[in-house]
């Protein structure tokens, strides 16, 4: 089967709120794919609605090409970590995962300890939770999410709230489970650039709905070195570009023309302009950072 799961126009809403507005998404085995939005774009209610949280108010999804509500042991096949994992404090980390297996009906005692090796908490397995760091109960919510051997894994916001080492713990873990385990995964977070590191693709949710999809080379290239240049006349401008035989260009708010490819031939442009009588205001080779492009796409400041 191509698609693991598979979305179709999947909405909820809160009385006047449209949390998740049409979202359709298909996500093929062994992606990793990274949601991204705002706060409030809607990335926990989808989350939710795939993990049987909360019902959608229209549309419907897919998992291994089934309905969940017709299979329900699918479910099983999905891990979630939604916002902070539900811990145990007063109980140790081998106790929490021992709890879920029990509730899960499973009794693999060395599987459990396998998942603490994992998530790299094999020597803190006796240490009650509180006691753990925040990247620590992260790391044991992830455990917790594998102990059903999922071939899903849904991982909302993991790196909220985390220091620059937890971030890449956290990251270092998503990779192992994608290449050794074969477990598709779906992430999300506010920081595209941090998603950069580790989705193969993307999908962009703001105001509940999905406004763009890209894969990883799509991301670098839109991201990528650039030529920019402000001139007396953007129309006539890409009509001169045209006839030189570039089309790897775009005009952003009207007046600015970004060219990505010939970016060692600012001076011939700048020439060709010229003759056909159109004045460059401003010329320069530039790099959009992906947080930049992220928020161009979902119009206006960081938050
Ligand atoms: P965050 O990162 O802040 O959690 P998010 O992208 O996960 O944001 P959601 O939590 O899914 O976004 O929220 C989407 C919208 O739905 C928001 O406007 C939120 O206020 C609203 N919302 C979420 N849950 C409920 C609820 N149970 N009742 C009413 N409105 C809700």
């Amino acid at each position: 089967m191509e698609y693991l799961l598979e979305t179709d126009n999947l909405t909820k809403k809160y009385g006047n709120i449209t949390a998740v507005d049409h979202v359709s998404i298909k996500i093929r085995r062994g992606e990793i794919y990274g949601l991204i939005g705002r706060n409030g774009a809607g990335k926990t209610t989808f989350f939710k609605m795939l993990a049987g949280l909360c019902k959608p108010t229209a549309g419907t999804f897919s998992i291994f090409g089934e309905p969940p509500e017709k299979t329900p042991k699918l479910r099983d096949r999905i891990g979630v970590l939604i916002e902070r994992p539900g811990l145990f404090y007063t109980l140790s980390a081998y106790n929490n995962l021992r709890i879920q297996a029990i509730a899960l009906g499973m009794n693999d005692d060395e599987y459990l300890h396998e998942l603490l090796r994992e998530v790299g908490l094999a020597e803190y397995e006796k240490m009650k939770v509180k006691k753990l760091s925040m990247g620590m109960k992260q790391r044991l919510g992830i455990a917790m999410s594998l102990v059903s051997r999922p071939d899903l894994l849904l991982l909302d916001e993991p790196i909220n709230g985390l220091d620059p080492q937890g971030i890449v713990e956290i990251r270092e873990l998503i990779e192992r489970l994608s290449k050794e385990r074969n477990i598709t995964i779906m992430i999300s977070s506010h920081i595209l650039e941090e998603l950069s590191k580790i989705a193969t693709r993307y999908g962009i949710i703001h105001n509940g709905q999905l406004i763009d999809e890209f894969t990883h080379q799509e991301l670098l290239k839109r991201c990528s070195e650039h030529i920019e240049i402000r001139t007396s006349d953007p129309t006539k401008s890409c009509t001169v570009l045209e006839q030189m035989g570039i089309t790897e260009y775009k005009v952003v708010d009207k007046s600015i023309i970004q060219i990505f490819e010939r970016l060692t031939e600012s001076g011939d442009i700048v020439l060709e302009l010229a003759k056909n009588n159109i004045k460059t205001l401003s010329i320069a080779v530039k790099n959009e950072a992906l947080e930049d492009y992220y928020l161009a796409m979902t119009g206006g400041a960081k938050q």
